[in-house]
This record gives C-alpha cells, structure tokens and sequence, in this order.
C-alpha cells in the first residue's frame, strides 16, 4: 500500500533556517517584477501552450505553467483542524485537491486523511479512502499542506513533492508554520534543476544532503495565487 511520509529535519541553525535548506532554496525576487524566475523548461508537445487571461497587474505565471487559485482562507481553516494536533505536539497534513478549468486549476477542497503523526513526521493511511473521495468528486490532487514546526522544505518534503510534482507539474506544496517567520510558504521544485536532480537522487537516510543548487523556490507570487473563494473541507479520519 502506497504511504506517503512527511516529515522535518533536526537541524540546529540560528536564524530561523538551517544552512543546507537556505542553500537549496532559491527565492523568487520581491517584488516579482520580473518573470520568470528560472529558466523555462522545454515545451510540452502534446499541447499548446494556453493562453492565460492575466490582468496586467497579475505576474505571468513561470515556465509556462498554469495558474492555480487557492482559496484564501484554506491555510487558516487548516490550522483550525490541526489545532488539536498541534496541542499534542503532533504533526497534520492535508491534501489540495481541485478541478482543470481549461486555463487554470482550482483547489476546491481540503482532504484531511486517515494519518498517524509524530511531533515531526505525518503519514496518510488508507490511501484508497482518498481515492475514492477524489474518483467519486472528479478531483485531482493538486498540492499538500502540513503543519511544521519551521517554514522550509526538508529533504523527506522534497522527495515527497517530487513525486507529486513528477505527476503534475503545477503541483505544489503548503507549510504552515505558525511560530516562526515567515509563517507559511508555497513551494515547489525547480525544474530544471530541482525536479530532475531529487528524482535522481538515490540516498538511503531519510534525511540527506543534497547539491548546492537551487532545487525549490516559491510557488506563491509565481503560478499559485490567493483567491476569495470556496473551500469544501473533507475530513475522513
Ligand atoms: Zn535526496
């Protein structure tokens, strides 16, 4: 049975992100007035590239990736289900699942899963109770969020999301992480060089070093944008 594992790395580190995370992570420029923020990947050939109606106050989204609309209160209303998680010093994690709207994707609703947490690892259980939420409602799996301690993509997340991303290009994923600051992030790998170089990374520990290249970067103020609108919460614990 297929078991999805997040979990955060013991680091020590002073500023609020250990070095190795820093050096991988590679900021998109504030303000982003200039997209894109890396080069674009090779174009799809199976399809054209869609055209997008961005306002001009809206950044084009990087690599010709569809835009996403997250709804604006999901990372709140998260928070709140995690709450007596968190009380326990235990981790939460959710899915993003949503709708292909021909020039964008949706996030419609949060699945929380059946899940056994620790105070730094979250593991789904019982993924066929997800497939059936998703095949029943026509959704697609669009990102996760988890509730962590600080707000950064550890190398278990990064390998978690590459296999999310492998199967969806915009897929991306939240960290919440109400007591450090920032207090959330919207990430996703590189591509190139992130996806490719953690897709082929075969280290055996859990937690591992990878190159000093910027495999993750921002997905928020890139193709994921906040919008006021609804959120179906699904929670099958
Ligand atoms: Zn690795």
């Amino acid at each position: 049975m297929f078991t999805q594992t997040w979990n955060r790395d013991h680091y020590t580190f002073s500023d609020g992100f250990p070095q190795a995370q820093r050096e991988n992570y590679h900021p998109l420029p504030q303000p982003p007035s200039q997209p894109p923020y890396q080069p674009a990947p090779p174009p799809i050939p199976t399809e054209s590239k869609p055209t997008l109606n961005s306002s001009p106050s809206t950044p084009e989204p990087p690599g010709g990736l569809k835009i996403v609309h997250l709804p604006r209160d999901c990372l709140n209303r998260f928070l709140t289900i995690a709450k007596v998680n968190t009380a326990r010093n235990r981790e939460t994690c959710g899915l993003l699942l949503g709708k292909d709207r021909g020039s964008k994707y949706v996030v419609t609703t949060l699945l929380i899963p059946k899940q056994h947490s620790t105070s730094d690892t979250c593991t789904m259980d019982e993924e066929e109770l997800i497939l059936q939420v998703t095949e029943e409602r026509g959704l697609i799996t669009l990102g996760w969020v988890s509730y962590a301690s600080s707000c950064f993509m550890s190398s278990v997340d990064l390998h978690t999301h590459s296999a999310f991303q492998r199967m969806l290009p915009e897929s991306f994923a939240v960290v919440c992480a109400p007591t450090s600051v920032p207090n959330f992030g919207i990430f996703r790998l590189t591509d190139p060089p992130g996806l490719g170089l953690i897709l082929a990374c075969n280290a055996k520990e859990a937690f591992h070093p990878h190159p000093d290249s910027p495999i993750y970067t921002d997905a928020e103020r890139g193709h994921v944008q906040m919008k006021d609108i609804s959120l179906e919460i699904v929670d099958i614990r």
